[in-house]
């Protein structure tokens, strides 16, 4: 008999595991894919690490939770600085005084301050949806050649329709500074991210090809207790009805070049270009071979079955998701944690740290 019957082998599910094994418990862990690791999983080619499923670059304001991963990897000095190409013009991302001076050609931040300022008068009030939001934060020359066909594409809707907090999580600076996070830890782990699932997951039983939902009445009576991270509205059999998700096409090409397009991350933000990112994995860990690959990265519908990448957090989603919840307090052995079971726009440290305080709310604070 497992104490619990762990149901996912991203990274929520890899600590809680991790944590519980360290306070003696028994788990099994079980994961539909054929690897552990969930979205994080890299693939390693001609001695390159691919990001599988999406460049993940780990970055953090938690002090526990860099300490935390810490104890498993070391990090490198990687900083995100991606480049937005709108129809071949480059400008430095997040939105910075490179940006703001390549594009209208002011020197100080308080000419780019006057020429925002001017821009966002468009704007009355408190912003209602991303439109409103991104214009009054840097006015409208931004929005239309960095933002608007970026996100149409990336969400597959109109700007009007798109919650505010979306475009919230990039910085807007007055500094010439191209770091694309605020927080104060940054970097790749030093031989990938699957040596963190891996040694997270040291000592664990795992059974990989198994879909829960497929499998429950043989897996149920193995655990005292599931703790679930696949997607909420699945396990209840989408009883409430389906939650919407953002799907995710990835395109990868061998190149046999040394460096196809000098950085990590390349943002097409013009509407025509099909694909919303270009990604060069060697430069997340300043690989310097003959070869390289290159991901772009389309956003696409999704449909039932297909990978769930990015929750759709509008109002109807959210009121649908928050019946699911309440159905989740009623499952007593049931822990739902992660992307896809708290239906989150989270990303890995704010997963860690979730799952960090879910097993101390569950098994106390015993350390290893
Ligand atoms: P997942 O990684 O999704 O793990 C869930 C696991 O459960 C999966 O392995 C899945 O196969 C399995 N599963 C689901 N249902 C079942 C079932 N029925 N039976 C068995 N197994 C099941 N975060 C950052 O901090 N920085 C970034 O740069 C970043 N970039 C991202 C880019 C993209 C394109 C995406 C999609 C996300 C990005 N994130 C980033 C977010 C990051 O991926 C997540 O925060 C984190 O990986 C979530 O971990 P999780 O365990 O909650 O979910
Ligand atoms: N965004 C944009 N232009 C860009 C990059 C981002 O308009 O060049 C917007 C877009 O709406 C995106 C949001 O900012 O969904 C958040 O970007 P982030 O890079 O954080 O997205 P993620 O890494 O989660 O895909």
């Amino acid at each position: 008999m497992y104490d619990y019957l762990i149901v996912g082998s991203g990274l929520f599910g890899s600590v809680f595991a991790h944590e519980a094994k360290a306070r003696g418990k028994k788990c099994l862990v079980v994961e539909r894919r054929g690897h552990t690791g969930g979205n994080i999983y890299c693939e390693e080619k001609d001695g390159i690490r691919i990001h599988k499923y999406g460049a993940h670059i780990f970055h953090t304001s938690y002090k526990e939770v860099w300490e935390y991963a810490n104890r498993f990897v070391e990090f490198n000095h990687y900083v995100n600085s991606p480049v937005a190409n709108y129809k071949g013009e480059l400008y430095n991302l997040p939105f910075n005084m490179n940006t703001f001076s390549k594009l209208w050609g002011v020197v100080t931040p308080k000419e780019a301050a006057e020429k925002i300022a001017e821009q966002r008068s468009a704007i009355g009030g408190e912003p209602q949806n991303l439109e409103e939001q991104a214009i009054s934060l840097v006015g409208t020359d931004i929005y239309r050649k960095l933002i608007k066909g970026y996100t149409e594409k990336q969400w597959g809707r109109d700007c009007r329709e798109l919650p505010a907090f979306i475009i919230k999580r990039l910085p807007v600076r007055y500094t010439f500074d191209n770091n694309y996070f605020n927080d104060r830890y940054q970097g790749i782990p030093i031989g990938g991210y699957n040596r963190l699932i891996e040694a997270l997951l040291e000592g664990i039983e795992v059974r990989l090809g198994v879909d829960f939902n497929e499998k429950r009445e043989e897996l149920l009576p193995l655990a005292e207790k599931v703790v679930y991270t696949g997607p909420i509205d699945a396990y209840f059999g989408y009883s409430e009805g389906q939650l919407e998700y953002r799907g995710l096409r990835f395109e990868t090409e061998r190149l046999e070049e040394e460096n196809h397009q000098g950085v990590a991350v390349m943002n097409y933000t013009e509407r025509e270009v099909p694909y919303t990112r270009s990604i060069e994995h060697k430069h997340f860990e300043f690989g310097t071979g003959p070869v390289t690959y290159v991901t772009k990265e389309y956003p696409a519908d999704w449909k039932p079955g297909e990978e769930a990448y990015y929750p759709v957090n509008d109002a109807r989603n959210q009121e649908l998701y928050g019946k699911y919840a309440s159905l989740a307090k009623k499952e007593e052995k049931v822990i739902f944690g992660g992307r896809l079971a708290e239906y989150k726009y989270y990303d890995m440290d704010d997963v860690i740290l979730s799952a960090l305080q879910r097993a101390e709310e569950e098994l106390g604070n015993g350390k290893d």
